[in-house]
């Protein structure tokens, strides 16, 4: 038979599915693994968020609904985004998408030429690559420094006439870090100056401790030339809604949008009901979450500290990032293998020799798998 498409077999699958698929084998087999390796918040989503859906079900929410999202939804965005991002944004300059992953996606399908050249900076996100692959673009990757996780101008070295858009992710999946002024300003200035397209992917605005998130694309012009990524997976506990969007010049959310319409068409319509339920209800169910995974992250922390290893500035999202001696693929393997502690190889991320430990799951749960890897070593 002919050959698959090469360019998907040049997309290599997640280096976290290894380590994820045997723990969950080992779970099969009964025994008791403490999952440390999960990208989502172990909180339900909040009652008014489903029941603003189950309602929008009730009225006979469900049939076609305008391709880029519901009025009251791309209103409510924009809002969120003039009030609370500190940038103009008009219900047209957003799309609704299946995710942060799809609205990331349909963002470099709308902005990347076969060959362009896209700045990732590592630790990275696993799915920015493979998107920016699929897309025909060829990624650039970009070190931060390993101590402060912030950003210098050694930034300016991966600069060519091919760059056309740089990621920023802050705070950052997997280093727990959030960049600064300084460093966003750095980015802000090398897009200017070389006329490059920013993608600033800021899903875990919310959880931040002590630290001020800022908008890339509210520094000078850069919301010209920012493709602003958020969603409702993280700040509301909804992962399994598939629901995410994009801010954008508006040039760029038509392109998008075209890239939508010829594949999934819209998010679901019900579930957008849900996403203004959270936009414009009580946000204190946000801050409640924040403050559990911030007792979690100071305990977490010390605990690792208390042993001994390094870990990233742990200021944002909910991960602890840490330095490990030696290979950090058996690290992680020994801490399952014998610990029973699923954790994520930092190599997933470009960073070896560093395992990223989510904890988003319960104070008891953290305790014994610190307890463990105390005792594996
Ligand atoms: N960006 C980052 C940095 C993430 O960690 C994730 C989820 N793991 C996403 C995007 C995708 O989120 P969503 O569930 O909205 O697709």
């Amino acid at each position: 038979m002919k050959p698959l498409s090469a360019k998907i077999a040049g997309v290599t699958e997640s280096a976290t599915i290894a380590i994820s698929n045997k723990a969950k084998a080992m779970q099969r087999q009964g025994i008791d693994v403490i999952s440390m390796s999960i990208g989502e918040p172990d909180f339900a989503t909040p009652q008014h968020i489903t029941d603003a859906c189950i309602d929008a079900l009730k009225r006979g929410e469900t049939h076609y609904a305008p391709s880029s999202g519901i009025p009251e939804l791309l209103n409510a965005v924009s809002e969120k985004i003039t009030k609370e991002n500190r940038f103009p944004c008009t219900p047209q300059q957003v799309i609704v998408a299946c995710g942060a992953k799809d609205a990331i996606y349909e963002a470099m399908e709308a902005v990347l030429n076969p060959g362009d050249e896209t700045i990732i900076l590592t630790p990275a996100w696993v799915s920015y690559e493979p998107c920016v692959q699929i897309a025909g673009g060829k990624t650039v990757k970009h070190a931060v420094n390993q101590k402060s996780f912030q950003l210098d101008d050694s930034l300016l070295e991966r600069v060519n006439k091919k760059t056309k858009m740089i990621v920023v992710n802050s705070p950052s999946n997997p280093s727990g870090a959030v960049l600064d002024k300084k460093s966003l300003q750095l980015v802000a200035d090398l897009c200017e100056d070389h006329d490059i397209y920013a993608m600033s992917d800021e899903i875990y605005e919310k959880m931040v401790y002590g630290k001020e998130h800022i908008s890339l694309a509210s520094l000078g012009d850069m919301a010209q030339r920012t493709i602003t990524i958020n969603g409702f997976s993280k700040a509301y506990a909804m992962t399994g809604w598939r629901l995410g969007y994009a801010v954008a010049p508006k040039e760029i959310i038509a392109e998008m949008s075209k890239v939508q319409q010829h594949s999934i068409s819209q998010v679901t319509t019900f579930a957008m009901y849900g996403g203004v339920a959270a936009l414009k209800g009580d946000q204190s169910c946000v801050e409640e979450m924040r403050k559990e995974f911030d007792r979690r992250r100071k305990y977490v922390i010390g605990e690792l500290m208390k042993m001994g290893y390094e870990t990233a500035p742990a200021d944002g999202a909910f991960y602890a990032f840490v330095k490990v001696n030696g290979d950090d693929v058996d690290v992680a393997s020994r801490w399952l293998d014998k610990g029973h502690v699923a954790a994520t190889p930092g190599a997933a991320f470009d960073a070896p020799g560093w395992i990223r430990l989510s904890y988003a799951t319960s104070m008891d749960r953290l305790k014994e798998a610190m307890d463990r890897i105390k005792r594996v070593g």
